[in-house]
């Protein structure tokens, strides 16, 4: 079948009829709406000369094998967060399989190269709160001890919702197998964020993923009565972590690409009659250069303690999680910016703030790129979640080139 933008789209729309209800998509990974998506997904495989498993950590492989046995890995999940949009995760792996029939098609079932498309198994991370579990098993990056006995709202564990889905967690490193004659790694992913509307652009090159510091900042003060302390004599932690809240964003705002959140603050004892005298604030720092990150880290600490002496208190942090930057493949970005060139006359390039399952794989040492099509409204990880229908026909159009582009490329370099 020559390739068909239209029938993504088409796809998309059935799968989004089958999966959501009136709030959005509910393909929770580990959940029978979830497991649904993926048969009708199996559904779509038939009459194709392809190859179809789950692995051990319940990743979705479809292998179209080429002359060449060096895989070329498209890849997307069709897992959503609760109450989702149509297009997270499912457009790539849909796009994904247009490319493979298409490939099927123009090299009668045997391309130069293996052509395997994989839905990852949780990318979302919406039920136990560890994102990427499918990829960073593919990784080699799992962790298994941390993960199994991580629990849902319903106390559910983790390795049991797995097993009721075929899948034992103490099985995760075989996955590793299926990195065997992975030669490059492509992935189209929805922007979920405002940049390429603001800009009038429709597609993007992905230069690679954020690196990411999240910190726990406790300030210590006093706690006191909020009658009987006068202004002068107060050791207030909130007013400390306040200063900072604003200070992040002149951190943040010295760097073109940089961000910084603080999305959390709780306060203790939390009542309306005293003087707060412990406050955790949670802050998160992103960006694609290790030195920007490292820079803003610590501005952070030393506006802390600058903020805690201000206020007479006391500053601690505790590192809740890191990851390092990722940055993508140098000749995949060029092929990556030609092929939307060619499909839409523009091109630009960004880095991208969310993780995705392609850092995961890029850190397996595997070529990697990804690209994003424009996001309506910059929303995401909510119903209203949309791309212009033009948009999701072009982003088609331009993984097929890349895919092309990508395959010639590793018959090169083999
Ligand atoms: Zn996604």
């Amino acid at each position: 079948m020559p390739l068909s933008p239209q029938r993504t789209i088409a796809e998309l729309k059935e799968l989004r009829a089958l999966t959501s209800n009136e709030n959005g998509a509910q393909r929770v990974a580990w959940t029978d709406t979830w497991l649904k998506a993926r048969e009708w997904f199996a559904s779509k495989l038939q009459g194709l000369p392809v190859e179809h498993h789950y692995d051990p950590a319940g990743n979705n492989w479809v292998t179209l094998s080429g002359a060449s046995e060096s895989s070329l890995l498209l890849g997307g999940h069709l897992d959503s967060v609760p109450n989702g949009g149509w297009l997270d995760g499912s457009l790539n792996v849909i796009a994904a399989l247009e490319v493979l029939r298409r490939f099927t098609d123009e090299f009668r079932g045997q391309p130069p190269v293996t052509i395997r498309v994989v839905d990852w198994a949780d990318e979302e991370g919406a039920r136990f709160g560890r994102s990427l579990l499918g990829s960073s098993a593919f990784a080699g990056t799992h962790s298994i001890a941390a993960d199994r006995v991580r629990t849902d709202r319903d106390g559910i564990k983790l390795e049991d919702a797995l097993r009721r889905c075929g899948v034992e967690i103490d099985r995760f490193p075989e996955a590793a197998v299926e990195r065997k004659n992975a030669a490059a790694y492509l992935e189209l992913h929805i922007e979920q964020g405002p940049v390429l509307e603001r800009l009038n652009l429709p597609l993007a090159v992905v230069l690679g993923t954020k690196g990411v510091e999240r910190h726990l900042i406790t300030f210590h003060g006093q706690e006191a009565h909020s009658g009987s302390t006068p202004m002068q004599h107060r050791r207030d932690a909130l007013a400390a972590a306040a200063k900072l809240a604003l200070e992040i964003r002149n951190i943040a705002r010295k760097h073109p690409d940089a961000v910084c959140t603080m999305g959390s603050v709780k306060t203790f004892p939390g009542i309306v009659t005293a003087v707060v005298g412990r406050c955790e604030a949670a802050l998160d720092q992103r960006d694609l250069d290790p030195q920007v990150l490292a820079q803003m880290f610590r501005e952070a600490q030393e506006a802390s303690r600058r903020f805690a002496e201000e206020e007479k208190c006391t500053v601690e942090w505790s590192r809740i999680w890191n990851i390092e930057p990722i940055a993508f493949h140098p000749a995949l970005l060029d092929l990556c910016e030609r092929s939307i060139h060619e499909v839409s006359g523009t091109s630009y390039r960004m880095p991208s703030g969310p993780l995705h399952d392609a850092a995961e794989v890029s850190r397996a040492g595997i070529p990697t790129v990804m690209l994003f099509v424009q996001s309506l409204r910059g929303i995401s990880h909510n119903k209203i979640e949309d791309t212009r229908e033009d948009h999701l026909a072009l982003c088609v159009q331009a993984l097929d080139r890349l895919a092309s582009k990508t395959a010639a490329w590793i018959l090169e370099n083999r």
